[in-house]
């Protein structure tokens, strides 16, 4: 993804697209891996030597509620962000702590509650032990 489409992307969702938000969902974007506001900030900030912790997090919070992240807690203590909108759940490797998207079918989970009740916001939190760990 280039940076002027982020720039776009953020302005077509009501964001005023700074050089330290195309950054940061620049970041969330391309490692694909559910960073928290600590990764982040320790990943950007040897870039960009301004970048406080602050930020990053108001960032977040910005970027959520103009819903273009969304956020997952499959750990009690620890926020991560996804830039990744469709329907899906998540397997945390309770070994390694490596986090993948599940695939789900929205239109199953549908049938399976009252359809005059709006879905705004969905958490499908699977654990377990990964492929790689299982092998070692
Ligand atoms: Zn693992
Ligand atoms: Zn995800």
């Amino acid at each position: 993804v280039r940076t002027s489409d982020i720039s776009n992307y953020l302005r077509d969702n009501g964001i005023k697209p700074s050089l330290q938000r195309i950054m940061v969902y620049d970041f969330i974007q391309k490692t694909m891996n559910h960073p928290t506001v600590d990764q982040i900030f320790e990943s950007l900030s040897s870039n960009i030597p301004t970048l406080s912790k602050t930020t990053v997090y108001n960032t977040l919070h910005l970027f959520y509620s103009k819903k273009i992240v969304h956020t997952i807690n499959i750990d009690e203590n620890q926020t991560r962000f996804d830039s990744n909108l469709k329907f899906h759940g998540h397997f945390k490797c309770t070994n390694c702590g490596k986090i993948e998207d599940v695939l789900l079918e929205p239109e199953e989970i549908k049938t399976q509650i009252n359809e005059d009740n709006e879905i705004t916001e969905s958490h499908f939190y699977l654990k377990g032990i990964c492929k790689n760990c299982k092998i070692k």
